[in-house]
């Protein structure tokens, strides 16, 4: 019950397509999602191949609760070889997409090889047709989304890339329904190297459960219980832009490329002054929080900004316009970019420039030059011949790595570590590069203040806890923003039994969370990765945070980031170098 107990598998250069059973002993270990997803990966993809080659595969992988009334369960995970980082990959978008899958009678969606020429994709249930996309090509995404939603109706769920995906950029996204994104790692770029320009999904299915009438009765129960409870609705009422005043208040919004924290003007651009302009609300499937604002500023137009597009496209980039933070998520969105990586990279190189060390033609405070360069960015055109690769590419090339604000290749999410200090070592060791969606540190150091930020004491714990949580919150398929669930065992295996009517215990549950991690580890390792790799930029080390908030002055000696490391290892079970043990590796299998 809940599976759908069928992957489709869609063969890109030949056209073809055929179905497989799920692998059900992976299922009972990795539920579904994300842990599926990687579980898949590790077992399919060969050691070593090139991200944007005919051997890397695009993964779209919904789990046992996608489909049912679960609140907030209306995710999917998109993975695949990181063409940025080199390392594993897992997205989770919003939106509809996911429930369609699941209604069209599959698990998971399995893309291999490339086509020959640009395409598009049509799944009707069983039915798999592929279509010449020549006239796609080059197009915005929001432009073909709008092109195709017009020949085939709105009851198809669309993913799409923009030039960016056809170019092949390291920052390149998949929009789904014009404004979710699976935002990062070059996993636009993983779609655009097999010529798919879209995907269009219908199912008219369902998702069978034991006992309809129990399940619907108590999960409307936890609805009301759990989920419409006042921890969590600010999630409608203000969406994450009700963060931009919490992290100001703990001292860790970036200004101009994370030289310093805390714009003394942030109240310019501050939650209250952008919903001002929110014209609608907008949703994911089964979500009982509503989180999307939609915002209309003079011709700028975006579902969101979320706080770290806030971030990213405002005071990281010296800028204090609301339109332009608006009109910065909307050029982002259709050129299929990710704002966060395409925000840092670009505020990387306005820094560059005013340092004299390399003219990128854009400066802090830019708008008109930040928002074309976004574009120049998506089309390989100038500059963003380079920057299209990421600052770990462009810092390599000219210079500038103490201040290249990524690990792995992967820029930082919009938190300033050094106000902190546990986002450091969760940036360092998370399984695809500077995440916030692994171990969301802030929750505890600054929001809850349940443990001092500016301390390595009690950080490898801490964070080994946030991330065994969020990894079975997404392996179920799961909304971070449902935060009363965030470990809650016994919450998790209780929707697992309702749904599966299979037995499921708070202790299996965290089992499958710990074993996720591990998954994605092993991969990584298999890829060369181990110690070495878990660093932080110099800039966290070596300067002090500037600026007037809470955290100036802090910085993380190098030996208190050493000791979290070694903290965060031991709790894992893992080698100080940062391999894992061969026994581990066997019973992930
Ligand atoms: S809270 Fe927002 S992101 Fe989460 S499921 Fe609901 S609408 Fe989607």
């Amino acid at each position: 019950m809940g599976y759908q107990n069928k992957v489709l598998r869609v063969d890109l250069k030949e056209k073809k397509s055929s179905t497989e059973p799920l692998r059900m002993d992976f299922a009972r270990k990795y539920i579904g999602s994300k842990g599926l997803a990687i579980r898949y990966m590790y077992e399919e993809l060969k050691p070593g191949i090139d991200p944007l080659g005919e051997e890397n595969k695009l993964f779209l992988t919904t789990g046992p609760l996608t489909g049912t009334p679960v609140p907030c369960s209306g995710k999917l995970s998109v993975a695949a070889k990181s063409p940025a980082t080199g390392t594993m990959n897992d997205c989770s978008i919003g939106g509809h997409v996911g429930i369609k899958i699941k209604f069209a009678g599959y698990d998971m969606v399995i893309f291999e090889g490339m086509a020959e020429a640009p395409c598009y994709v049509v799944i009707e249930d069983d039915k798999v047709e592929f279509f010449d996309a020549s006239d796609l090509w080059g197009l915005g995404s929001h432009e073909a989304e709008a092109l195709l939603a017009e020949k085939y109706g709105r009851e198809y769920s669309i993913m799409s890339i923009g030039p960016a995906g056809e170019n092949l950029s390291n920052m390149a996204c998949i929009n789904s329904d014009y404004y979710r994104q699976a935002g990062r790692g070059g996993i636009g770029a993983v779609m655009g190297s097999k010529k798919m320009k879209a995907i269009l999904i219908k199912g008219t299915g369902g998702v069978k459960v034991a006992d309809i009438e129990k399940t619907t009765d108590r999960i409307l129960e936890i609805l009301h219980e759990d989920v419409l409870q006042e921890d969590n609705t600010y999630v409608y009422d203000e969406g994450t832009t009700a963060f931009l005043e919490a992290c100001e208040d703990g001292g860790i919004v970036p200004f101009k490329n994370f030289s310093s924290a805390n714009d003394p003007e942030w109240e310019k651009y501050n939650g209250s002054v952008l919903l001002q302009y929110r014209e609608g609300k907008r949703g994911c499937g089964s979500c009982g929080l509503g989180c999307g604002n939609f915002l209309k500023i003079g011709n700028a137009v975006c579902e969101g900004p979320e706080y770290e597009t806030i971030a990213a496209g405002g005071p990281n980039a010296g800028i204090k316009d609301p339109e332009h933070i608006v009109k910065f998520n909307e050029v982002c969105d259709n050129m299929g970019l990710d704002t966060i990586s395409t925000g840092d990279t670009i505020a990387w190189a306005m820094e560059m420039t005013e340092k004299g060390i390399h003219d990128f033609g854009v400066r802090f405070g830019q708008s008109k030059e930040m928002l074309e360069m976004i574009e120049k960015i998506a089309r390989k055109e100038g500059p963003g011949a380079d920057l299209c690769h990421g600052v770990k590419y462009c810092s390599e090339k000219y210079g500038g790595t103490d201040f290249a604000m990524q690990v792995k290749g992967l820029e930082f999410p919009e938190y300033e570590p050094r106000g902190s200090w546990g986002m450091a070592l969760s940036y360092a060791i998370s399984d695809r590069g500077a995440c916030h969606m692994r171990a969301y540190a802030p929750n505890e150091e600054v929001f809850a203040a349940s443990i001092p930020p500016y301390t390595e004491k009690g950080k490898g714990k801490m964070v080994y806890e946030l991330q065994v949580s969020n990894a079975v919150k997404f392996s179920l398929c799961l909304c971070d923003f449902w935060g009363t669930i965030s470990g809650n065992y016994e919450g998790m295996a209780e929707l697992m039994r309702l749904i599966t009517n299979e037995d499921w215990t708070a202790e299996e549950m965290f089992d499958v969370g710990v074993r996720v991690i591990n998954i994605g580890r092993a991969f990584n390792q298999r890829e060369g990765f181990n110690r070495a790799h878990d660093t932080i930029p110099k800039r966290l080390v070596k300067e002090a945070l500037g600026g007037e908030g809470p955290a100036a002055g802090q910085r993380i000696p190098q030996e208190a980031f050493d000791d979290m490391l070694d903290q965060y290892y031991e709790v894992m079970g893992w080698n100080r170098d940062g391999t894992i043990p061969e026994e581990i590796i066997q019973s992930l299998l």
